[in-house]
């Protein structure tokens, strides 16, 4: 693409690169183990901020904005680059998964919207209340809260986007996946049983948790939709990073956040560390005592 000039790094080999979740069409693989995916401003100002955090480590390296077919792209690193066909596992961090912004915007214009309610009858025919069934149609705001008591999203503050085994294997159809019990299961059938994986996760996973309850960055940033992307394969490496910043917003310089306390419209909280700690304990459980 004409760009790779403007990358001060030793090339590695071609490397491939696989999706779990997300927006097919949004990414391509670029040169020297780098990955561009179609640009957002808002992910942008995060990784710029993120490169000068402790929060570095935890996240691909940021190389800046380049132009493909007229479109623009973030170029990060490739995750995947130094796995020997890797399983991938993108875990949705967080108590809610829309910005409090989405709720304002949602609520300007309170249309009864029917294609909503007919998603939502097909899920549950006795989610909608009285009314909602008498109008056939639900508010968009009724809509995005109910959606997310379906996951383990509201429960345990985190949910099981999809992964995918070294095999090729996919896994994407965890919306209801809710309970402690059967985000165990998935999450051992993810590292098929493998107690170093496990252990070796929790490490890193530990040590995220203590950088992210010191990070500046963290504290200053409402952090909603993002993942953690899992990744070992068979030599026994495994890594975890923060991807996804689509949606992370800076707060006013008045507000900071614990991403522990429950969230309460106006408060900004996420749940972030809330849902990290249950996903701490999660896996810790799953290690013989
Ligand atoms: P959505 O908003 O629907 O969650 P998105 O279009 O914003 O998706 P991401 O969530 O950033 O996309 O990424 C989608 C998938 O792409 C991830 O689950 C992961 O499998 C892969 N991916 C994203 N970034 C990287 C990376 N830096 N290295 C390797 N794989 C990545
Ligand atoms: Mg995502
Ligand atoms: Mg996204």
């Amino acid at each position: 693409c004409g760009t790779s000039s403007l990358i001060p790094m030793t090339p590695k080999k071609p490397q491939h690169w696989l999706q779990v979740v997300g927006h097919a069409g949004s990414f391509y693989v670029g040169d020297y183990g780098t990955l561009l995916k179609r640009f957002c401003k808002r992910e942008q100002q995060c990784y710029v901020r993120l490169m000068k955090d402790i929060l570095r480590p935890f996240v691909p390296a940021y190389h800046g904005v380049v132009q493909r077919d007229k479109q623009d792209y973030n170029m990060m690193d490739n995750l995947l680059t130094h796995f020997n066909t890797p399983a991938i596992m993108d875990c949705k961090m967080g108590s809610r998964t829309y910005l409090e912004e989405e709720l304002h915007l949602a609520r300007e214009r309170p249309q009864p919207r029917n294609d909503m309610f007919e998603k939502m009858v097909a899920v549950d025919p006795e989610a909608p209340t009285v009314q909602e069934r008498a109008q056939q149609a639900v508010l968009k705001t009724r809509y995005m809260q109910w959606r997310e008591t379906l996951s383990s999203t509201t429960t345990l503050g985190f949910r099981i986007e999809g992964f995918r085994k070294a095999n090729d294997e996919c896994h994407t159809n965890f919306k209801r996946t809710k309970s402690r019990e059967q985000v165990g299961e998935v999450l051992d059938n993810f590292v098929e049983s493998s107690t170093h994986i496990v252990w070796s996760y929790l490490r890193q996973l530990k040590q995220l948790r203590q950088v992210l309850e010191a990070s500046d960055f963290f504290r200053t940033h409402e952090v909603v939709g993002s993942s953690l992307l899992f990744v070992h394969d068979w030599t026994g490496r495994t890594g975890v990073w923060m991807i996804d910043f689509g949606k992370t917003v800076a707060l006013p310089s008045h507000l900071t956040l614990d991403h522990r306390t429950p969230w309460v419209e106006g408060n900004r909280e996420d749940g972030y560390l809330w849902g990290l700690d249950n996903l701490i304990d999660i896996l810790a459980n799953m290690l013989p005592l």
